[in-house]
C-alpha cells in the first residue's frame, strides 16, 4: 500500500487546487521552514477523520480553511482528497485497486465525507481505516514529540497502540459499541417493567 496523491483546496496554506503525486518512489519532502510541509501531514491526517483541531495545529476546526493573506481573500470550505493504492487489499472491504478519501468542511461547521465519490458518514470512515495502522488511531503519522508521548503514556493506552497494530481494534470498537446498546436495552427492560407492574 502507498499513498498515490492528495488533492488539497482551501486547506491551511493551500487556497488554489493543489495536486500531489506521490507515486511508489517519494519518500520525502523537503521545503524552506513555512513552506507547508506540515501542513500536508495534516492534510493527511484530517482527510481520515481527525477531529481533534489540537492534533492539527489549530484552535478550532474552522483554521484548517485558508483564512487569507495580504493578497487572497479567505476562502468558504476546505477540501482535501487522497489516493490510496489497494492493489494488496489493505482496506478488505473495497473491492477496488484505488481507494479515494474526501473529506470538506465548510466555515458554518458542515462536513462531508466520501469514499471513492460515495457519500458516506464519519463513522464508515474511521471504520475504513480500523486495523490498517492509519487513521486516527494509527501509528503511520508520528508527529513531533509522539515517540515521548508513547514512553510516557499509560500501559492501557500503550496497548492501544498494539491492539492497532494487531488488528482487533475493530473487534474493540464493536464491543464496546454491543455493550452500550445492551445497557440501553436493559434500562428500557427496567421501564417496561416498571410500567408493566403499575398497570397489573
Ligand atoms: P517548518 O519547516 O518551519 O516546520 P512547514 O514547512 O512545516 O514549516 P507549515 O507549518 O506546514 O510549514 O506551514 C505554516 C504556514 O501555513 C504558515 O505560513 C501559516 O501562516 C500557514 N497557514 C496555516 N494555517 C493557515 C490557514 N488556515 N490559512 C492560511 N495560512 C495558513
Amino acid at each position: 500500500m502507498y499513498l498515490k496523491a492528495l488533492e488539497v483546496q482551501g486547506f491551511k496554506s493551500f487556497p488554489d487546487k493543489t495536486v500531489l503525486n506521490f507515486g511508489e518512489d517519494i519518500t520525502a519532502i523537503v521545503g524552506p521552514n513555512g513552506s507547508g510541509k506540515s501542513n500536508i501531514s495534516d492534510a493527511i491526517r484530517w482527510v481520515m477523520g481527525e477531529q481533534s483541531s489540537k492534533a492539527l495545529r489549530g484552535g478550532k476546526m474552522e483554521d484548517v480553511i485558508f483564512g487569507g493573506t495580504e493578497k487572497r481573500a479567505p476562502v468558504g470550505f476546505a477540501q482535501v482528497t487522497l489516493v490510496l493504492d489497494n492493489t494488496g487489499h489493505l482496506f478488505p472491504s473495497m473491492d477496488e485497486s484505488e481507494v479515494a478519501v474526501t473529506r470538506r468542511y465548510y466555515r458554518s461547521g458542515e462536513s462531508e465525507y466520501y469514499i471513492n465519490r460515495q457519500s458516506v458518514r464519519l463513522k464508515d470512515m474511521t471504520e475504513l481505516f480500523m486495523d490498517t495502522g492509519m487513521g486516527r488511531e494509527g501509528y503511520s503519522i508520528v508527529g513531533q514529540g509522539r515517540v515521548d508521548e508513547i514512553l510516557s503514556t499509560k500501559s492501557t493506552d500503550r496497548r492501544e497502540i498494539f491492539e492497532e497494530a494487531a488488528g482487533i481494534s475493530k473487534y474493540r470498537h464493536r464491543k464496546e459499541e454491543a455493550e452500550r446498546k445492551l445497557e440501553r436495552t436493559e434500562e428500557n427492560l427496567v421501564r417496561i417493567n416498571d410500567k408493566i407492574a403499575e398497570l397489573e
